[in-house]
């Protein structure tokens, strides 16, 4: 039996750290607001969005909903970015992706400016991962599993962590994360061969493949601590992550659920960075 490790824990513990936050901001005159950019009707970009806005009313971030439509050209999607960076109101802003197609993402993403990317979607905000500077803001989602190790104490420093994927979203920066915290990391992806055998060895196992019940119990050994990123919709139309679960609990040290674990952090982790970017806005002002 492992430790079910849940997020809504971790998200509780830094709600009240951010409301404290918010609090000692307002004193100063200054006041948390989140830009949300959505083009077009997504229906998973209208559920975050939703979430989004409830978790900063919370605790008291100001949030700007700017909807376009589905045909918004670039220039004004740019247009609509700029006028964020310069809006002195504005903190932070997150922009739906991935964009109707037609439209140049990378261009349009790098538009805004990274003092105000606290999605980590600007090549300045990756690169500061990848560097270990504090550029930007590293992506939500790698952060919040970095917050679920730390709430839950899971020790980094010389353990043997594999993350599986390699996306820029998720993969490859929680890889720099866990490599910036001392953990010798391997990444598996597509092409990797013997995956189970790599990942049985992993003290960390970080899984952010998108394919549901791509890990069973041949990838997971004893020990270990799982933490399962994948939001998938299973045949029986139920979310589920990328783990087998029932057959995980019964072997590995820990494992977060799906849903209920990474990506009820990933909202507070959004909202933190919007704090924090409100902070360092001040001190440049
Ligand atoms: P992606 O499709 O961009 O990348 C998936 C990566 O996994 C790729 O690098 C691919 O090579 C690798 N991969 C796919 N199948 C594999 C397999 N069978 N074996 C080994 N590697 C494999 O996806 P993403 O944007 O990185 O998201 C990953 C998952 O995380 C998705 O399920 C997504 O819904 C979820 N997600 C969750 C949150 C959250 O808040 N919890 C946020 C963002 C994404």
């Amino acid at each position: 039996m492992s430790k079910i490790l849940k997020g809504a824990p971790v998200a509780a513990a830094l709600n009240e750290q951010i409301a404290k936050d918010v609090e000692t901001l307002a004193e100063r005159g200054i006041h948390p607001k989140l830009a949300v950019v959505r083009v077009g009707e997504r229906g998973d970009d209208i559920a975050y969005e939703k979430g989004v806005a409830s978790r900063c009313e919370k605790v008291g971030v100001g949030v700007r909903k700017i909807t376009l439509p589905v045909d918004t050209a670039q220039a004004e999607l740019t247009n609509v970015l700029k006028e964020l960076n310069a809006d002195a109101a504005i903190h932070g802003v997150l922009l739906f992706r991935p964009l109707p197609k037609g439209i140049d993402e990378s261009f349009v993403c790098n538009t805004l400016s990274p003092a105000k990317d606290v999605d980590g979607i600007t090549d300045a905000s990756l690169a500061g991962v990848f560097a270990g500077i504090d550029t930007g803001f590293p992506p939500c989602t790698p952060s919040a599993c970095m917050e679920m190790l730390d709430h839950y104490g899971v020790a980094l420093q010389g353990k043997k962590a594999v993350v599986i994927g390699r996306s820029l979203v998720v993969g490859k920066p929680v890889a720099m994360m866990l490599l910036g915290r001392h953990a010798t990391v391997t990444i598996c992806h597509t092409r990797t061969t013997d995956m189970y055998a790599v990942c049985r060895e992993a003290e960390v196992l970080i899984v952010a493949a998108g394919r549901a019940d791509v890990v069973d119990k041949s990838y997971l050994s004893p020990n270990q601590t799982v933490i399962d990123v994948g939001i998938n919709v299973n045949k029986d139309g139920k979310l589920c992550g990328d783990v087998k679960f029932a057959e995980a609990e019964p072997i590995v040290a820990a494992i977060t659920p799906v849903p209920g674990g990474v990506g009820t952090v990933t909202t507070s982790v959004l909202v933190k960075h919007v704090v924090e970017a409100a902070k360092k806005q001040s001190m440049q002002s």
